[in-house]
């Protein structure tokens, strides 16, 4: 079976594998000349069912209301993107409620949960390296009232197959002894044993190259410029570099899946949210993190890569613009500072801002919609390096008519559409 495969980030270089490995002809089409050159070129880096919560929650609208006026808010709404967003937004308000975040976030825990354990036994049988580690996550509060409240919670996901310990500010530091020397701005942390965190754009590439070797074509400087139907099928993908036909097609474009499929009919309740970071290298003898960590209260991700931290965070809402404006990292900046002052050189800074592809909701969009040979595989939002592995396998086994292996209620496109 001929299968094109639409875009050449983590999620598309993820099922690219798996597909190849089932036996399909598999073409990766990608604008860029080479993988993981978006959105999955360098986030913080964390495999994180323990950062599973859906972003729609009760304390969401108030968090985006009070950002039109607070310009260092980490998530920022900005007035000029109002008019563009208003049906994801309508659909993102409504899904607000208790009930609607406790679901979303289960289904994505579900598929995190499968797809970490996905990318740690590829990893191992391809003998992978990208300053990965299975060390879990830290998620550090410094404010007692929401600790306490998020430690209770803590407690409830046990339930659903996430053990998360809840640490004082000593059990922190002893966990990481990187934290050591600051442990008094902590008043405590969740730590998740099952995370882990490793570059993610490393990771694509190793993987594209073990793909390549496996017969993949990746066709890189090919732009999409439109993806043509016949009924209810696709018949073929018109690029810049010529038209390429397939017997499936796996749409994994990113932030850029609603651009395409809004022409054919399929509007994708997807919203390109731009999101930074910064990788510093770490300087000889100073205490720096060996996990990665969320600074909760500041909404700072931080990762160990091999010998630099990155610090991630951010959530602007300001259309496909991915243009690196310099104060979105005085947040990271001042988190770098504060928790780890000797162990990074802020001399040495490599700034990166992207687009997550979020949808309204939170979980990804997977299998098939208005076509029956085009299998959506997008919209993995703020999660999508820890769920790539899960979704490629699953997409992989629906393209070759199996079962995807993992329950994929709450995934489908039904009933999600804008
Ligand atoms: C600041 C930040 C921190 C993050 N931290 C984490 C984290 O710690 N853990 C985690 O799990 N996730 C994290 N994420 C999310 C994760 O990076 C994304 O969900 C993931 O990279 C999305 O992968 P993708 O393959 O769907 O998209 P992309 O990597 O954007 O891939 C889509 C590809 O499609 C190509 N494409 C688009 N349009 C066309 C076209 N017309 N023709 C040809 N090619 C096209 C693009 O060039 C691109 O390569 C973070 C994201 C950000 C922004």
């Amino acid at each position: 079976m001929r299968v094109a495969v639409l875009g050449g980030g983590v999620v598309g270089v993820a099922a690219a594998w798996y597909l190849a490995e089932a036996g399909a002809e598999v073409t990766v089409v990608e604008r860029n000349d080479e993988a993981a050159s978006e959105c999955s070129f360098a986030p913080t880096g964390q495999l994180a069912p323990g950062h599973c919560g859906a972003w729609a929650s009760p304390r969401a609208p108030g968090i985006l209301l009070r950002s039109l006026v607070n310009p260092d808010a980490a998530l920022r709404l900005l007035p000029h993107a109002l008019p563009g967003l208003m049906r994801w937004g309508i659909a993102f308000l409504r899904e607000c409620t208790d009930e609607r975040y406790m679901r979303n976030s289960l289904i994505k825990l579900r598929l995190c949960l499968d797809s970490t354990q996905a990318t740690r036994d590829l990893r191992d049988r391809l003998g992978l390296r990208y300053d990965n580690n299975d060390n879990g996550a830290l998620f550090l509060h410094r404010d007692r009232a929401r600790f306490e409240k998020e430690a209770k919670g803590a407690a409830a996901m046990a339930a659903h197959g996430l053990k998360l310990e809840v640490l004082d500010a000593d059990g922190a530091a002893r966990i990481d002894p990187g934290l050591a020397p600051v442990k008094d701005r902590l008043v405590g942390a969740l730590y998740s044993p099952v995370d882990g965190s490793g570059d993610c754009g490393a990771f694509t590439r190793a993987l594209a190259e073990r793909a390549a070797a496996k017969g993949v074509v990746f066709r890189y400087g090919s732009t999409i410029e439109r993806i043509e139907e016949d009924a209810d099928r696709i018949s073929g993908v018109a690029t810049s570099s010529g038209r390429i036909e397939a017997d499936a097609y796996v749409l994994c474009l990113g932030a850029e899946s609603p651009r395409l499929m809004d022409p054919l009919g399929v509007h994708l309740p997807i919203y390109p949210v731009k999101g930074y970071s910064m990788t510093l290298p770490i300087k000889p003898g100073g205490a720096v993190p060996k996990m990665a960590m969320v600074d909760e209260n500041n909404l700072v991700g931080i990762a160990r890569l091999g010998d630099r931290v990155r610090f991630a965070g951010k959530a602007v809402f300001t259309g496909y613009d991915t243009k690196i404006v310099p104060e979105m990292f005085g947040g990271m900046k001042k988190v770098a500072r504060d928790l780890f002052p000797d162990g990074v050189d802020e001399t040495q800074p490599t700034y990166w801002a992207c687009l997550r592809p979020m949808t309204a909701d939170g979980p990804p969009i997977m299998g098939t919609a208005k076509h029956r040979n085009l299998y959506l595989n997008t919209g993995h939002g703020h999660v999508g390096w820890t769920l790539a592995c899960g979704s490629g396998r699953a997409i992989a086994n629906m393209v070759f008519g199996r079962d995807p292996g993992i329950d994929l209620e709450g995934v489908r496109l039904e009933g999600r559409e804008l």
